[in-house]
């Protein structure tokens, strides 16, 4: 079981101590519910640093007016449990977070923030990089780690990283997977079973354009796309190969690695997922 830490002032004191004794923090943000990909990042941060700590918040600041916000899952109780005795969670409140209801000071993503989740999503960078910043500001950790899952946001994460020297490292985690190939996600709660194995279209889709991307990037897009459109219950949003070094989409003549990167509608759930693929 977890300590639970639910003010700023608290964790600060708390975390100075830590800093003051020679140890080193390592952060995750979260939203909780967290599962085995959560996990991952949290044993990978145990052996970055000293003191690992965990956020749970989950950000308003990051959902639209028609989004999940209300029905995201939060099981604290269970957050608290799976995760070890030394490991500090930081779950604070809306209102502890954003005292003075919004935050007038935003983070502003840049171009890419505009782009696929940002096209379906707006908001949604700025949301994320400016409680990713106060949370780093509170932390203060010497490493944060983030999980490839979310391609757009590690790639956004680590040039605000760059662009406004943030003194801490970007530490990133493989996608950790289902035996089927489904990416582990707290949204994945939400499907029915007939919808699980609809969801596993992403994947595929996914290992569809690797598979075609020796015959150059619209191939393994159009495979990519293929897939998905051959999954009744999948409505496509975007299939995309983007450069890895801009997060802007690949020319056909482009060679070397992309990403390939999908976001689908599964009944009433919205998933995304990515994978590394070569392009010949
Ligand atoms: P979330 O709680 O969904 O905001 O995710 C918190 C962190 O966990 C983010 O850095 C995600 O990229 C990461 N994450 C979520 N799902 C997975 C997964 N299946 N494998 C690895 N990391 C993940």
């Amino acid at each position: 079981m977890a300590e639970l830490v639910t003010t700023i002032g608290e964790l600060r004191r708390r975390l100075d101590a830590e800093r003051a004794a020679g140890r080193s923090v390592a952060f995750v943000p979260t939203m909780g519910a967290l599962h085995a990909g959560h996990l991952a990042l949290v044993e990978r941060a145990r052996e970055l640093a000293d003191v690992v700590v965990v956020s749970i918040f989950v950000n308003p600041l990051q959902f639209g007016p028609s989004e999940d916000l209300d029905r995201y899952p939060r099981t604290l109780d269970n957050d608290l449990a799976v995760l070890a005795a030394d490991d500090v969670v930081f779950a604070p409140s809306a209102i502890e977070m954003y005292p003075d209801g919004e935050s007038q000071t935003r983070v502003v993503a840049g171009p890419v923030g505009a782009l696929f989740e940002g096209t379906t999503r707006p908001g949604h960078f700025d949301g994320m990089l400016t409680v990713v910043t106060k949370l780093f500001g509170i932390v203060q950790p010497r490493v944060a780690v983030f999980g490839q899952k979310d391609a757009q946001q590690v790639f956004l994460v680590g040039r605000m990283i760059a662009d406004l020297n943030l003194p801490l490292q970007l530490d990133v985690v493989p996608t950790v997977r289902e035996r089927g190939g489904l990416a582990l996600s707290s949204r994945n709660s939400f499907l029915n079973a007939e919808e699980k194995r609809a969801a596993l279209v992403l994947s595929s889709s996914l290992d569809a354009a690797a598979a075609s991307a020796d015959q150059g990037a619209d191939a393994a897009r159009a495979a990519a796309r293929a897939v998905l459109a051959a999954e009744p219950l999948a409505e496509l949003d975007y299939a995309e190969l983007v450069d890895p070094a801009t997060f802007l989409p690949v020319v056909d003549q482009h060679r070397g690695a992309a990403t390939a990167i999908i976001a689908a509608r599964i009944g009433g759930t919205r998933l995304i997922d990515n994978r590394e693929v070569t392009v010949s």
